[in-house]
């Protein structure tokens, strides 16, 4: 496993589960999960709180809270 991509949480709150996604991946199972389960709702969605940490990861990448 040479693979050091991240795994990112998603969850959704209808059918109450939660899973990890290799991070280049995430798009398109929650689009793929939204569209057969949800009718293409929005509902599954990257855990809130990781999706804040990975904001400010990109954020600290482009040098934006210097
Ligand atoms: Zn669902």
């Amino acid at each position: 496993m040479s693979d050091d991509e991240p795994d990112v949480p998603i969850i959704c709150p209808e059918c109450e589960t939660t899973s990890r996604i290799a991070l280049s991946n995430v798009a398109d199972s929650l689009e793929q999960h939204n569209e057969r389960m949800h009718d293409g709702e929005d509902v599954a969605q990257v855990d809130p709180d990781i999706a804040d940490q990975l904001a400010n990861l990109v954020a600290e990448d482009m040098g934006l809270l210097e």
